[in-house]
């Protein structure tokens, strides 16, 4: 019906995560929004280390459910007013409202922990799966008639420089973004 329609327009079917058309308006809105009150917020990109390997190995119907359980451990511990969303293959997107640079660095190493922390049973396999995770704490600086996909666009930009920065550094690790947007 209609509300599968709409289901499928902003949703990743195989994780069931909101997908990257819906997340980048939301995005830019959370943002405005925070400006406005006042209010920290951050903005990750969370992205498998070494996917690929696991599809080599494998083959990509385990690389699918590898997706589906990091995707729920992801989602775990939400709250109402986060947002997580699939943007890429492998690429996590996750903001979170009204909280602080310290604060979400700590949650991303939450995040990173709830990966590594216990093997992913897929098909009868034991695997071992880690997670990078860049961090770009809010709240931006930005010039008031900024678009919102330039908004979306810059807030990203930054998440996925500290993204570079924590795969660079060996991976398995969150690494905040040092410079303002
Ligand atoms: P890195 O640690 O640097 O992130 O390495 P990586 O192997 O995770 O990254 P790379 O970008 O080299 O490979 C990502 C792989 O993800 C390649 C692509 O085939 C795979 N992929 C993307 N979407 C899907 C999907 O929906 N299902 C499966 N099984 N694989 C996917
Ligand atoms: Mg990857
Ligand atoms: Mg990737």
């Amino acid at each position: 019906d209609l509300r599968d329609g709409l289901r499928a327009a902003l949703r990743d079917p195989m994780t069931g995560l909101f997908n990257r058309r819906f997340a980048l308006p939301r995005l830019a809105r959370i943002a405005r929004s925070s400006v406005e009150n006042q209010a920290p917020f951050a903005v990750m990109l969370a992205d498998l280390d070494h996917f690929k390997s696991i599809n080599d190995a494998y083959g990509h119907l385990t690389g699918d459910a590898v997706l589906i359980e990091a995707a729920r451990r992801l989602q775990h511990n939400m709250r109402p007013g986060d947002l997580i969303a699939r943007v890429g293959g492998e690429e996590f997107l996750i903001v979170l409202p009204g909280i602080t640079a310290a604060e979400a660095a700590k949650a991303a190493g939450c995040l990173c922990r709830r990966m590594n922390g216990s093997p992913f049973r897929v098909h009868g396999l034991s695997l071992g799966v880690t997670v990078s995770i860049g961090v770009a704490p809010g709240p931006a600086t930005l010039p008031p008639d900024t678009s919102d996909e330039a908004l979306a666009a810059a807030l990203i930009d930054r998440a996925d420089r500290a993204l570079y920065e924590a795969k660079d550094g060996g991976r398995n690790q969150v690494t905040l973004a040092t410079t303002a947007a």
